[in-house]
C-alpha cells in the first residue's frame, strides 16, 4: 500500500482555514522556517480512502474477537466518546483559572473518588498516561517515602518472575535493584523465597494478582504481610482489574499503592497507541507524596493543590483527561452492580472458553479455576507435530480472530493467554473454540498449512526482530535515502 507521502501530488490540497479574526501574532527574527514545510498534498477524498483502507487492514474490537491477554479488549461503548466530546470537556484549556473549570474538577474529583472506593485507596492521581507511567510515578513516591524518613538503605524492589515486563523496567528507571522471586509451582508467589529476599535494603514490592497466569493469589494476605514485615511497600499492578472490580480490593488485600488502566479495565479503545490513563492510587499515609496538581476541596470550590512532599510533575497539566471523562461514564452507567458483574462476567467468560478448549490444547497451571484470562501450553504439541503457538495464533487470523497473548508469561513454554472479556457473546466464544480445534485438527492432517499461516491477511509474518531493532519512525524520500 502507498504511503501519504507517495500519493502526494504538488499543488493539491484539502486545506481550508476559516479567515482570521484575531490580530496576526508575528514570529521572533529568526525562527521562521528556512524551507517551507515538506507534507503531502493530497485532495480529501484521496486522503479519506487512505485512512478507510488502512482501517480495513487492521483489526479492532470492532471487526471481530480480540482476545489479548492482559490487555482486556473490550468493547467500548460509544457514549464514552459522546462525553468526552462534551464543549465544557473537550473544548476548556488547561492553564484556564480553576473557578472556570469547576466541571472538568468536579469529573477529576468523582472519578478519583469512585476509583478510590474501587481499589480501596485514599487518595488517586490522574498524571500519568500509561499503565508502565503509573508504575513509574508509583515507584518515585515509594522512593520518595523512603528517604523522607531517612531510611536511605532501601534501593531493592522485588517483583515476582509471572509480572509484566513492565514492572522491572519501571523499577529499574527509578534506579532501584529488581529482585526476581520464583512462582511456586500452583503459579503463586513462592511464600519461602519471598521470605528470604525482603529485608532492611526491600523497598518494596511490586505484584499483579490475579497475576498474568489468570490466577488469584490465595497468600495475598501473607504476601503484603511479609514485606510490610520487612518495612516494605506493597504496590498492586492493576493494569487489569477486571476480574476483581467490584469483587475485591486491592487496599484489602495489604497494598499501600496501585495504578490502574482505565485504557484497558475502564473501557477506553487502547491499542494504537494512545492516548491511556493510569492513574495511581494511594493509601493516606502516602497522599502527600502524589505528584503535583492534585484535585482538592478549597476555599472558593475544587482547586488545584500541591501535595507538600509531592514528587513533583510526571506530565503536562492534569495528565489525559478525556480518558478519565470516559472511565467516569463507564462507572456511572454501570453503577455498584453493574461493575462486579462486569467482573463476574469476565471471570465466567474466561472460565467457560477455557474449559470447552481443555482436553484439545493443555492448559498452563489449570487445576483451580482461573479469572479473566488463562494461558495455554502449546510446549506438547510443538514437541508431537511441529506447531507452535505462533502458529496457531497466526492461524487465528485467517479466520476473523485476533490471536490471544504470545509467548507471555515468560514461565509458559509456548504460551497462547486469552482474555475473553465480559462484553463476548456465548456465541463468540463457542465459535472461537470451534476454530481453535479445527486448528488443532489441522495440526494432524496439515501442519504446513499452519506454518504459512496467515493466508489471507494483507501481511503475513512480518520481521518482528527486525522491526524492533531497526524501527523506521520518519517517511525517507527518494533523495535522502543512502
Ligand atoms: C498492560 C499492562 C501494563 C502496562 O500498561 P501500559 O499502559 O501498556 O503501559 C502493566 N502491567 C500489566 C499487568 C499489564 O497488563
Amino acid at each position: 500500500m502507498e504511503l501519504l507521502f507517495e500519493k502526494s501530488h504538488a499543488g493539491r490540497g484539502c486545506d481550508l482555514l476559516p479567515p482570521l479574526d484575531v490580530p496576526p501574532a508575528h514570529l521572533m527574527e529568526g525562527t521562521e522556517r528556512r524551507t517551507p514545510l515538506r507534507l503531502p498534498e493530497m485532495s480529501e477524498v484521496d486522503l479519506s480512502r487512505h485512512y478507510s483502507e488502512l482501517e480495513r487492514r487492521s483489526h479492532g474490537v470492532n471487526n471481530g474477537f480480540y482476545p489479548l491477554g492482559s490487555c482486556t479488549m473490550k468493547y467500548n461503548p460509544r457514549i464514552h466518546e459522546e462525553t468526552a466530546a462534551l464543549p465544557g470537556f473537550a473544548g476548556v484549556h488547561p492553564s484556564q483559572g480553576a473557578d472556570t473549570v469547576q466541571g472538568c474538577l468536579e469529573a477529576l474529583y468523582l472519578a478519583e473518588e469512585l476509583l478510590c472506593e474501587i481499589t480501596g485507596m485514599d487518595g488517586m492521581t490522574f498524571m500519568p498516561a500509561a499503565g508502565a507511567h503509573g508504575e513509574f510515578t508509583a515507584l518515585l513516591m515509594v522512593k520518595k517515602y523512603h528517604l523522607d524518613r531517612g531510611d536511605t538503605q532501601r534501593t531493592k524492589i522485588i517483583v515476582p518472575d509471572s509480572a509484566h515486563g513492565t514492572n522491572p523496567a519501571s523499577a529499574a528507571m527509578c534506579g532501584f535493584t529488581v529482585v526476581n522471586v520464583p512462582s511456586n509451582p500452583q503459579g503463586g508467589v513462592d511464600l519461602e523465597a519471598l521470605k528470604a529476599a525482603v529485608g532492611p535494603d526491600t523497598a518494596g514490592l511490586m505484584l499483579t494478582n490475579p497475576n498474568t497466569l489468570g490466577l488469584f493469589d490465595p497468600n495475598i494476605l501473607e504476601i503484603t504481610q511479609i514485606v510490610h514485615d520487612a518495612g516494605g511497600l506493597a504496590y498492586y499492578d492493576g493494569a487489569n482489574l477486571n476480574a476483581v472490580m467490584g469483587v475485591a480490593r486491592p487496599g484489602d488485600m495489604g497494598f499501600d499503592l496501585v495504578h490502574l488502566n482505565l485504557h484497558k479495565t475502564f473501557s477506553t479503545p487502547h491499542g494504537g497507541g494512545g492516548p491511556g490513563s493510569g492513574p495511581v492510587g494511594c493509601k493516606r499515609f502516602l497522599m502527600d507524596f502524589l505528584p503535583n496538581y492534585h484535585v482538592a476541596e478549597g476555599e472558593h470550590g475544587l482547586e488545584f493543590d500541591r501535595p507538600c512532599k509531592s514528587i513533583g510533575s510526571v506530565k503536562a497539566f492534569y495528565g489525559n483527561f478525556a480518558v478519565v471523562v470516559k472511565a467516569l461514564t463507564y462507572i456511572l452507567t454501570l453503577g455498584a452492580e453493574g461493575i462486579t458483574e462486569a467482573a463476574q462476567g469476565a471471570v465466567l467468560n474466561a472460565n467457560y472458553m477455557r474449559e470447552m478448549l481443555r482436553g484439545t490444547y493443555d492448559i498452563a497451571y489449570g487445576d483451580g479455576p482461573c479469572m479473566h484470562e488463562f494461558v495455554l501450553t502449546l510446549a506438547g504439541l510443538k514437541k508431537e507435530k511441529g506447531v507452535s503457538a505462533m502458529d496457531v495464533a497466526k492461524a487465528l487470523l485467517d479466520h476473523g480472530i485476533h490471536p490471544p497473548t504470545m509467548y507471555f508469561p515468560l514461565i509458559v513454554e509456548e504460551a497462547l493467554m486469552a482474555e475473553p472479556t465480559e462484553t463476548e457473546s456465548r456465541e463468540t466464544l463457542d465459535r472461537a473454540v470451534e476454530v481453535l480445534k479445527t486448528i488443532r485438527a489441522q495440526a494432524d492432517t496439515d501442519p504446513e498449512r499452519l506454518h504459512t499461516a496467515p493466508h489471507t491477511t494483507p501481511i503475513g509474518r512480518p520481521d518482528e526482530v527486525n522491526a524492533a531493532r531497526h524501527p523506521v519512525l520518519r517517511y525517507l524520500y527518494p533523495e535522502e535515502r543512502t
